[in-house]
């Protein structure tokens, strides 16, 4: 695809038409995205600081509405940050950058304290203590959670605080489509292009800092856990704008997805194995043993490979998750909310084992940030899930991207109150133009392109690759390219087929990275180079716009 970055001043691919009303929101501050990384920022930033929030659906939409297990931390009497540390580590198999590893580890019980006094209702024991729970990886009980909504309490507690907010201006159904740089030496980011979903507009943000906060791009491939929102817009326009990504190759599958043709990809916790749920065969023998000595509790990564081995070999459509032998009172009280989502499946978890699939889950690579969030580009932050800070290497330990996304954005949000009063607002901005574009013919070629990308990635860019496999998506990618950006330049934008043009950059960041990686390690798997190469010191993957 051929990337249209536009400067003020001048614009490297043709500006559409100037609309009749010209519409420019300007704002010290715009954070495109509302999740727990984007409300994050919000509530460090001054209260006399203008702020608009965007979203593409609701506030609280997004991946952080639907965390259930919780937020790693060091709470525990027995823990300790060196062992947090530790496990992190090993999950990521040596890709982790220490640096960032310590400094969001270090950061976690600050958080937790922050959100309790936000009014977060995490679970506790008898005696008032938070309860912790324990997930793949770690080695200590370590998860603070809200039962098994943590997302929910956490997304609400922050969206109420900053609607209460007088300074910041809620978007909702906006959908951020291009950031804008200056034509200056340092081409520093004034703004971005929005689409107003309701009306079909596009109107231009001035802004003195621009934040990313947009979540991962799960939704690349056809199975995923995430919401619709995922696809990878922040990362996307970044990359067009010419910040580097780093770490694309990793895109963590989450092991159990409930299987069901309506429950679009459902997931069902890790904290069920953590509390003692067993995967089992069709024929109700547990197999995860023979992958790994730590059995259902290894990391996600080994978990997921281990099922889709199974499913492979035996030609089955799923395996199952089975926690019925603990006592029915203790699953409901557990996870009231998985249980209640299951039954409308008609899934009765306390009497029977529960379908699963592994889906897309997280995106562990993403815009290249330092520990205050900063990008490549002056005035651009990027925070969460659209990030790569360096934490989670090869591959992602449960809970650790909550954390990630409270700690970064607490840095980020200080770090902009102090920069802020170094940058003003730029010269006006040209608005959209849309003189030369008409309304689609054939929004078929965006539903279809849409099914085949994510189709193809599903089954050569998944859990299991090799070079054939990457070859032949990349080819596809090539034939999209030319496709879709023959559709962008000659018809209206509409919420699809921006996404659309973003998840065909993602894939091809994806493929190039994993093509890049002679190797297996983390959730990087290829049959051409299944060992991990331990012959040097491994370094993440790096891509530079041209
Ligand atoms: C089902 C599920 C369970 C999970 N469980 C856990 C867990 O227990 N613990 C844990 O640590 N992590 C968990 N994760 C991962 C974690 O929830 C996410 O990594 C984290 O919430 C990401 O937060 P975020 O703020 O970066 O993005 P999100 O919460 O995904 O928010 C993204 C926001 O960006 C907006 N947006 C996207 N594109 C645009 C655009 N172009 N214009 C305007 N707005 C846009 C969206 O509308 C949304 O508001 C889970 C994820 C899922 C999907």
């Amino acid at each position: 695809m051929g990337y249209r970055i536009v400067i003020t001043g001048f614009e490297l691919w043709p500006l559409k038409k100037k609309t009749d009303q010209p519409n420019e929101f300007d704002f010290d501050v715009a954070i495109i995205g509302s999740g727990a990384s984007g409300l994050g920022t919000i509530l460090q930033l001054p209260d006399d600081t203008n702020i608009a929030v965007l979203s593409k659906g609701s506030l609280c939409e997004g991946s952080t509405e639907n965390a259930q297990g919780g937020i790693a931390a060091v709470l525990g009497d027995d823990d300790s940050v060196e062992s947090h540390i530790e496990d992190t580590l090993n999950a990521g198999v040596g890709l982790c950058d220490e640096k960032a590893v310590r400094f969001i580890v270090e950061g976690g019980q600050a958080e937790i304290e922050h959100l309790t006094d936000l009014g977060v209702d995490f679970t506790t024991k008898k005696n008032g203590t938070l309860h912790l729970t324990r997930e793949g990886g770690h080695s200590h009980r370590r998860v603070v959670h809200s039962a098994d909504h943590t997302g929910k309490a956490v997304e609400n507690t922050l969206a109420n605080r900053v609607k209460a907010w007088e300074n910041v201006s809620v978007f909702e159904q906006f959908t951020a489509i291009d950031l804008i740089r200056e034509a200056s030496d340092t081409g520093r980011c004034v703004g971005f292009y929005a689409l107003d979903q309701q009306n079909g507009r596009v109107v231009t943000f001035r802004v003195r800092v621009t934040v990313i906060a947009t979540g991962g791009a799960s939704k690349v491939y056809l199975y995923t856990s995430n919401p619709d929102s995922n696809s990878g817009d922040g990362i996307a326009m970044a990359w067009r704008a010419g910040c580097r990504v780093a770490n694309m190759e990793f895109t963590q599958f989450h092991p159990t997805c409930l299987y069901h043709p309506r429950a679009k990809s459902f997931l069902v916790s890790e904290a069920l194995r953590g509390e003692g749920a067993k995967l089992k065969l069709p024929d109700g023998s547990s197999f995860t043993q023979a992958f790994d000595e730590r059995g259902d509790l290894a990391p996600r990564d080994i978990v997921a490979r281990a099922i889709d081995h199974e499913m492979k070999r035996l030609g089955e459509d799923c395996v199952y998750l089975d926690i019925s032998h603990k006592p029915a009172d203790y699953i409901v009280s557990h996870f009231p909310m998985i249980y209640a989502r299951c039954l409308q499946f008609g899934f009765d978890m306390t009497k029977e084992p529960l379908p699963v699939v592994p889906a897309a889950h997280y995106t562990c690579g993403g815009i290249m940030t330092d520990l205050n969030g900063r990008t490549d580009i002056n005035g651009l932050y990027a925070v969460g899930e659209a990030a790569y800070t360096g934490l989670h290497g090869a591959n992602r330990m449960a809970s650790n991207s909550l954390l990630e996304c409270l700690v970064i954005s607490t840095a980020a949000g200080n770090d902009i109150k102090e920069q802020l009063q170094k940058i003003n607002l730029s010269l006006p901005l040209k608005p959209w133009d849309e003189s030369w574009v008409k309304d689609s013919d054939e929004e078929i070629v965006v539903t279809h392109n849409w099914d085949e990308l994510r189709r193809f990635m599903w089954d050569y860019v998944g859990i299991v690759r090799s070079t054939k496999r990457l070859e032949r998506a990349q080819h596809r990618i090539e034939m999209l390219k030319s496709e879709i950006a023959d559709y962008y330049g000659n018809f209206r934008v509409s919420n699809d087929l921006l996404e659309l043009r973003n998840l065909l950059v993602v894939a091809e960041l994806i493929v190039r990275s994993a093509m890049s990686r002679k190797e297996s390690r983390g959730i990087h798997h290829t049959l051409d180079y299944p060992e991990t190469d331990n012959s040097k010191k491994p370094s993440p993957t790096i891509l530079e716009p041209v």
